[in-house]
């Protein structure tokens, strides 16, 4: 392990004001092991280099704690368990890292490919961790289901499907008062312009948009924060598939 930059990955968190002890750092560690090791008989991601794992996979997915909304929330969580669902998760992110970071938010990880949960199943044990589920299905279908319907205070994801498809996937799992967030690459405002009405009907509200450099480079990013202010009209979201095939508009 000492091989790898530790020093580095724990100065690059600094700068969204988090502290990396020493617990949560041999848990990113654990978590590499098993990425790159489950990498070699499956296709998780096409990024294995640490230091490139550390910039693009796991500071990227914390990047959210930049975000009042989300910072405030978690430092809250003694008074109320504060749940988040990550659509579309793959290998993990953003889910994985913001619970290594926030061990008391509840997580469930939701993907379509039931090897990838296979692997986060694997994760969450291997990392000792509670109040995590990885699930497998379609977010059109889960979102139907009341046991995730308007349950959770955050929803989030990263690298899924352009602006109106994803708030379409996403926005149904928010309680009202909560938040969608999008993890976008700096090119969002086309996506913006399009995705507005899906919003609206959707019950959410464009509240902010964050743009943000990965530390140490120049690859910029973009959070969009949607609140949710009315609940999503029953006939959302609509069949698995439609949401991408025809996006709201
Ligand atoms: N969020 C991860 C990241 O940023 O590295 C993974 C991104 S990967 C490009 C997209 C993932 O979304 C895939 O693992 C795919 O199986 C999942 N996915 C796509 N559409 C989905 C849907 N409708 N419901 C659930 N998962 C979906």
């Amino acid at each position: 392990m000492s091989c790898y930059n530790t020093e580095d990955f724990i100065k690059k968190c600094g700068v969204f004001g988090l502290d990396l002890s020493k617990e949560k750092l041999d848990m990113f560690m654990d978590y590499y092991e098993l990425l790159t090791e489950w990498n070699s008989f499956m296709n998780l991601t096409a990024i294995t280099d640490f230091e490139e794992v550390v910039v693009k996979h796991f500071v990227d997915s914390l990047a959210v704690c930049q975000a009042d909304v989300f910072r405030d929330a978690l430092n809250h969580t003694e008074k109320r368990e504060v749940s988040l669902i990550d659509i579309g998760t793959g290998a993990g992110f953003p889910g994985i890292p913001l619970k290594i970071i926030f061990p008391d938010l509840k997580v469930v990880l939701l993907d379509s490919l039931k090897k990838r949960v296979k692997f986060l199943d694997t994760v969450a044990e291997k990392l000792q961790m509670k109040n995590i589920n990885a699930i497998h299905g379609r977010a059109e279908d889960f979102a139907r289901d009341q046991l995730y319907r308007e349950q959770f205070d955050f929803s989030v994801s990263r690298a899924v499907a352009n602006l109106s498809t994803l708030t379409e996937l996403c926005i149904p799992f928010v309680k009202r008062g909560g938040y969608f967030i999008s993890y976008k690459s700096e090119k969002v405002k086309e996506e913006l312009s399009a995705g507005k009405k899906a919003i609206e009907i959707l019950g959410g509200k464009m509240e902010d948009q964050l743009e943000y450099n990965l530390p140490d480079t120049d690859i910029k990013r973009s959070l969009l924060l949607v609140k949710k202010e009315k609940s999503t009209p029953k006939k959302y979201p609509r069949k698995a598939g439609t949401p991408a095939k025809e996006p709201l508009s």
